[in-house]
């Protein structure tokens, strides 16, 4: 098997797995007891914090754990706009943020907050320029993500925080498909809020984080025992958190390496596929994660596509999300500019660290066959001419 779908979950490392065992079998006390036995685990969760700070360049005591991405980005977008809803009730998302986020936005709306999305260019790119655009007075907060999961175009963050902060609202980034992958330093990106997800970097599913800078106005999204400094309250996942830490300690250890590596074989699919006729690379062709490579094909669905190579023993996604509930394509392709019967017809490949360049070539061949096989079953492709009937 070739497993290509690491943006949607990794493998957990064996070290994660070694650093959390003990906290799952032996070492099993609440970090809130006040009994030496209960002491280990506190000492966990406290080195843990440490190490991920430490990961992002940011405090201890910034960095509160939570149960993933989803609910990073819930407390991050609820927990603001409840904080500064009496200042002002313009939100401002971007339009390819994930569900977490673009979900969130829209209960946000049903409360009363005025939430806008802020447009993309074609390679997937919030420029400066729009953000300017649509900033108000009356913006407490924008959001946007610092890698799509998707079309892995990677957002200028740097400035779209700068302008964010001189029009007087709060930044977050949803850096679920970033951490790890590419370096993520809270100060450099000049952020308040950022969101991460073990899972995405081999630590374990159901844990994450949010760093929130020191005085960032933010109210506390669940209720309850007064856990994380009373900011997030729920018993501790401390064998969560201590894999989460390990997971991304070892990843940064060969991250320059790594993303070279990723690089260079990302390139040579890209440079293979695209040499298919009306076959399109989505999202921004440099400035984008080492690890994905995102496609259009025309005339066929990403769905078929997705069978076959399953077939062929390849995980790959699509970004088409024909799911039980919609038809709808993707709303990442569509704010990309690309028509529906384009947007159909997408594949995703996301590798991890162990892949090797035999398997780049494996994969390329394959969806080289799938492709063309489906095209000559395909109503809407004209074998002869090579090209859609449209
Ligand atoms: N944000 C992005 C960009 C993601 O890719 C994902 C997961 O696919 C999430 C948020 C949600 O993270 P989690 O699965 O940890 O809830």
């Amino acid at each position: 098997m070739i497993y290509a779908d690491n943006a949607a979950t990794t493998r957990l490392s064996p070290a994660a797995l070694a650093a959390m065992t003990p906290y799952l079998t032996e070492a099993y006390g609440n970090p809130s007891s006040l009994y030496t036995f209960a002491g280990e685990a506190k000492a966990a969760l406290e080195g843990a914090r440490g190490t991920v700070a430490r990961c992002l360049n940011a405090k201890a005591e910034e960095i509160f754990f939570t149960s993933g991405g989803t609910e990073s980005d819930n407390w991050a977008l609820r927990g603001v706009a409840e904080a500064l809803g009496k200042r002002g009730r313009h939100i401002l998302l971007s339009a390819i943020e994930h569900h977490a986020v673009l979900h969130t936005g829209q209960w946000l709306k049903k409360q009363g907050f005025e939430v806008e999305l802020l447009p993309v260019d074609d390679q997937g790119t919030v420029t400066p320029e729009a953000l300017k655009k649509a900033l108000r007075p009356d913006t407490v907060l924008v959001s946007v993500m610092l890698a799509n999961n998707e079309i892995g175009t990677i957002q200028p963050i740097e400035e779209l925080a700068a302008i964010a902060h001189e029009g007087g609202a709060i930044f977050h980034t949803d850096a679920v498909q970033a951490v790890g992958h590419i370096p993520v330093d809270v100060q450099a990106l000049g952020v308040d809020l950022l969101s991460l997800s073990a899972h995405k970097f081999h630590g374990p599913r159901g844990v994450g984080a949010l760093y929130v800078k020191k005085g960032a106005p933010l109210l506390p999204l669940i209720h309850g025992g007064g856990q994380e400094r009373g900011r997030r309250s729920g018993t501790e996942n401390v064998a969560g958190a201590v894999g989460m830490a390990a997971a991304l300690q070892e990843q940064l250890e060969t991250l320059e390496a790594d993303m070279a590596r990723l690089t260079a074989l990302r390139d040579k699919l890209i440079g293979e596929v695209l040499r298919l006729p009306c076959s399109r690379l989505t999202g921004h062709p440099t400035r984008r994660l080492p690890s994905i490579a995102s496609f259009t094909f025309e005339a066929i669905e990403g769905e078929s596509i997705l069978l076959q190579l399953d077939a062929r023993g390849i995980c790959a996604s699509s970004g088409s999300a024909c799911s039980s509930t919609s038809l709808e394509p993707s709303h990442v392709l569509l704010a990309i500019g690309l028509p529906h019967p384009i947007a159909h017809g997408s594949v995703r490949l996301s590798f991890g660290e162990d892949i090797t360049e035999e398997d780049v070539d494996t994969v390329a061949k394959s969806l080289a066959e799938v492709v063309n096989d489906l095209r000559m079953m395909s109503p809407v492709w004209d074998a002869a001419a090579g090209k859609p009937i449209w």
